[in-house]
């Protein structure tokens, strides 16, 4: 586990002014990862960190060596297109760059001047998948969303067996990941027949839905065979982003049994550019309390300081434009609320769960949380719960409706954390938006 060092003081202030504004969301206690080059140029894309309005190019600021140490080979390690040679360093190089990068673009810092022409604004990028990922899993961690799903389907017995004791999860599709502002045809397939026995209907998806998730970039993988026990697993977590599971609800609903999602999964995944460590969250990181009238997680998903200090308090929006709220300069409005706090297992628990067979994870794989609802109203990751399985209509504030997702419909995930006394820490956004089927 990381506890907190210098890089977390709140009175830090960067000599990047914007870095310092007020709830800006990337202020010098966060130093997130990305992929980005210039927009719409042929440059290579490269590493670098948000710092306020700015990114700073950490290949260039590579070419320069100004660290010798650990720091020094995680700065080199920063000069492929991808994050994962660094990633693949483990936790104590991540730890020393962060520190090298809080104490350069801190005010005074005798290394401003060499690190002054490095910075690109943000608005001026355009961003890659920040890692090559090999293998994507996607997880179902909130009791809440799965109670919601699972009433609908099953009125008597929302909640199979094995919810309380195995963190559920299956492998999906690396390949249709893409980062925020992804766009995305509309999929096509079979669905359920009108009536039983005859054939199924075959056409574009009429219930496209979003779900609301947060992914686990690995850092360090294991090796085939050998486990990652809970007590390591958080120095094997590069960090977290933002996350959307675009889920086709009549494609799932006709295939998912016996073996689970398939083609209403695979078709697009939209990740954040950014990716906030393990470390930058460290401020927020609360208990991770099982209320003591459920089972305890076995031994091998649990430890003091996973109860301790296992889950994090990270607040979570979607948001929703469409073709007429765009045309009319109306904002997004806000679908929902909720916090990854409330989820029914945590991130070392996940890797020690992936593993505990034998299951190697590797540099850059990517872990979905599955959809992170609440337990209110409001508090809904997807349109599923919302829409009381396609029942009931929502209401948007411009005067359209939706029961699922139309053509041209945009959706935008974000997630902060923040606290009294504290700089505010974003994700930035995750976008993505849906464009017609191809017949
Ligand atoms: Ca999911």
């Amino acid at each position: 586990m990381i506890y907190l060092n210098e890089t977390h003081d709140p009175a830090l202030q960067s000599w990047v002014e914007s870095a310092n504004a007020a709830d800006n969301g990337f202020p010098i206690q966060n130093l997130p990862f990305g992929v980005f080059r210039a927009a719409a140029s042929n440059a290579s894309f490269r590493p670098g960190v948000a710092i306020g309005n700015k990114a700073l190019d950490l290949a260039a600021l590579a070419q320069a060596q100004p660290w010798a140490g650990e720091a020094g080979a995680a700065l080199a390690a920063c000069q492929d297109m991808q994050l994962n040679g660094l990633m693949s360093l483990g936790q104590a190089h991540w730890s020393a760059l962060r520190l090298a990068l809080s104490r350069a673009l801190r005010a005074g810092s005798p290394l401003q001047s060499l690190l002054e022409p490095l910075l690109l604004d943000q608005a001026s990028l355009e961003f890659a998948l920040p890692a090559h990922i090999g293998d994507y899993t996607d997880f179902y961690i909130s009791l809440h969303h799965a109670m919601a799903v699972g009433k609908q389907f099953r009125p008597d017995n929302p909640l199979l067996p094995n919810y309380k004791w195995v963190p559920i999860g299956y492998h999906g599709r690396a390949s249709s990941i893409g980062v925020s502002g992804q766009k995305f045809a509309r999929p096509v397939g079979q669905t359920r027949p009108a009536t039983e026995g005859s054939p199924p209907s075959f056409g574009p998806c009429e219930r496209l839905d979003y779900e609301l998730e947060l992914g686990i970039f690995v850092g360090a993988g294991n090796p085939q065979g050998q486990r990652i026990p809970i007590a390591q697993a958080e120095s094997h977590v590069f960090g977290l982003c933002i996350l959307n599971d675009w889920s086709a609800r009549d494609l799932q609903a006709w295939e998912y049994q016996p073996l689970g999602p398939f083609l209403a999964k695979n078709f697009a995944t939209t990740i954040s550019p950014w990716i906030v460590t393990l470390e930058a969250l460290a401020p927020f990181r609360t208990a991770f309390v099982r209320d003591a009238s459920d089972p305890q997680p076995l031994p091998y998903l649990s430890s003091e300081d996973n109860k301790a200090a296992g889950a994090f308090d990270i607040a979570l929006d979607v948001l929703l434009s469409t073709q007429q709220s765009r045309a009319s300069k109306a904002p997004a409005a806000v679908l929902s609320s909720s916090n990854f706090k409330e989820a029914y297992w945590n991130v070392a628990q996940l890797l020690a769960h992936h593993t505990v067979n034998g299951c190697n994870l590797q540099s850059g794989d990517l872990l979905g949380t599955g959809t992170l609802s609440g337990p209110n109203m409001g508090q809904e990751g997807s349109l599923l719960e919302m829409n009381r399985g396609g029942k009931q209509p929502i209401k948007l504030p411009w005067g359209e409706e939706r029961v699922f997702l139309q053509d041209h419909d945009e959706i935008i995930l974000r997630a902060s954390c923040s606290k009294p006394g504290y700089p505010t820490i974003s994700f930035g956004e995750c976008a993505g938006m849906v464009l017609p089927a191809r017949l």
